[in-house]
């Protein structure tokens, strides 16, 4: 270490701040070095004259007695569930606390199900793969293309059916990831509209088809064989339902 390096760490080494190694090679320097042991005395004797000098304040006795009394000590319970009983600032706690709960309750009602939370993703993730035209991430209507392209992407494998002779041909696949999930996207088209087929692994009850419609999409949701399906479209509602009617009888 050369003298300018241990002239900089001096502060540090008087404050023992110093790693060992870098504290060894300072005072390695400082018996051979007469400039860096007078700056060292120098600043010793600052820090000296500021410990006897500074402005020092004994904290007055009830002072001290709050801090202790605010501090957790070895109270028994009971004497802590008095105080509880009898500060106002902890009544003052409980009612913010009551109050948040009421708030957070009412926040809770107000928010969407689940089931219409999903819905929404289903739609946001329908329309996102036309915006960004991005429908599909293999593009074949050749199912044996398609299934296996699915394989080690997701931890099920879809059923991979093709509807062109029934005028609902496949056209790609893709992944996608709703409700905290990956989940499978079969796209087909009928009449150059695009149908978004959603499905995953369903603990679910079997459950027949259900129409719903969001934000001028339709959707059909159904349940079978441990898999929920969801069919997305701007297809008029008959047709959609065609499909999963045409779909269903095929799988
Ligand atoms: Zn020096």
């Amino acid at each position: 270490m050369d003298h300018k390096e241990v002239f900089e760490l001096l502060p540090a080494y008087l404050d023992q701040e110093l790693g060992l190694s870098d504290a060894i090679a300072v005072e390695r320097h400082l018996g051979n070095c007469s400039e860096c042991q007078h700056e060292l005395d120098l600043q010793s004797g600052v820090t000296a004259q500021l410990k006897k000098d500074v402005a020092y304040f004994k904290a007055p006795t009830h002072l001290a007695h709050r801090i202790k009394a605010a501090l957790p000590g070895e109270r028994s319970p009971s004497t802590r569930f008095k105080n509880w009983n009898f500060n106002w600032l902890n009544a003052g706690a409980v009612i913010v606390t009551l109050l948040a709960v009421v708030w957070s309750g009412t926040l809770y009602l107000s928010l969407p199900s689940a089931q219409e939370r999903l819905t929404e993703e289903l739609v946001s993730s329908h329309v996102r793969s036309l915006q960004v035209n991005h429908l599909s991430d293999v593009v074949s209507s050749d199912r044996h293309t398609v299934k296996p392209w699915f394989n080690g992407k997701l931890d099920f494998s879809p059923t991979v059916v093709d509807l062109a002779p029934q005028g609902f041909p496949l056209v790609g696949g893709r992944l996608d990831y709703l409700d905290g999930r990956s989940v499978a996207v079969l796209v087909y088209r009928h009449n150059q509209h695009p149908i978004n087929l959603y499905n995953w692994p369903s603990t679910d009850r079997d459950a027949a088809p259900q129409v719903q419609n969001r934000q001028g999409y339709h959707l059909v949701r159904w349940v079978g064989g441990g898999m929920e399906y969801w069919a997305v479209s701007d297809l008029a509602t008959e047709d959609l339902e065609s499909f999963v009617g045409t779909l269903r009888s095929q799988g």
